[in-house]
């Protein structure tokens, strides 16, 4: 009998704790709905064929294009070829460099921009072209670079203190970013944080 007892009041007490806490959640849950608020960030991209880009920007292209028969790309078989246009209007191209060891190869815009921000100190990157093929070709949608090739493409905007017009190539369509990394790499970090 005593044990019954015990028993119940024990629930009764478990009962009444499992509300307590339930209450407690539902009014945090409720806080913080009310205090949360949306940003929105936007991306403006515009897309197009090839034959409808300025003649400046199919000349990069072209060379983007081109480089991609020089990728070393033995494991992926996904050859990408990255170009760039400086301020005095060279044009210097890369491509993807693997390896056996995957992290020691390179993709074909960290090539690109590496090679010509170290033969070209002091010449800002205006444009960069990226196009890619696979053992079918050309790809038809536009190749995007990866979060660490942003990575530094946001470093080189920083180091020259312009935005890059970035083209991504498909045989179909075309991505044009005007505005620079931001565009791809929103809430980047930066060297600012670093201050
Ligand atoms: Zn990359």
């Amino acid at each position: 009998m005593f044990k019954s007892k015990y028993l119940l009041i024990f629930a009764i007490i478990n009962c009444l704790r499992n509300c307590y806490i339930y209450r407690e959640t539902a009014i945090w849950q409720n806080k913080r709905r009310s205090i949360m608020k949306e940003m929105t960030i936007e991306t403006k991209v515009k897309v197009g064929t090839f034959s409808e880009l300025p003649d400046c920007d199919k000349e990069v292209v072209e060379a983007a294009r081109a480089a991609t028969a020089n990728s070393y790309a033995v494991y992926s078989g996904f050859n990408v070829g990255a170009a760039v246009r400086l301020g005095n209007g060279t044009i210097v191209s890369g491509s993807n460099q693997e390896n056996a060891a995957y992290p020691s190869g390179l993709c074909a815009e960290r090539t690109t921009l590496f090679w010509a921000n170290s033969q070209y100190p002091t010449q800002p990157v205006e444009v960069l072209a990226i196009a890619a093929r696979n053992s079918q070709g050309e790809l038809e949608t536009p190749i995007p670079p990866c979060g660490a090739c942003r990575q530094v493409i946001l470093e080189t905007e920083k180091r020259f203190g312009n935005s890059i017009r970035i083209i991504l190539y498909g045989s179909k369509q075309c991505y044009i970013i005007e505005d620079g990394i931001k565009a791809l790499l929103p809430l980047s970090f930066d060297s600012k944080f670093l201050e």
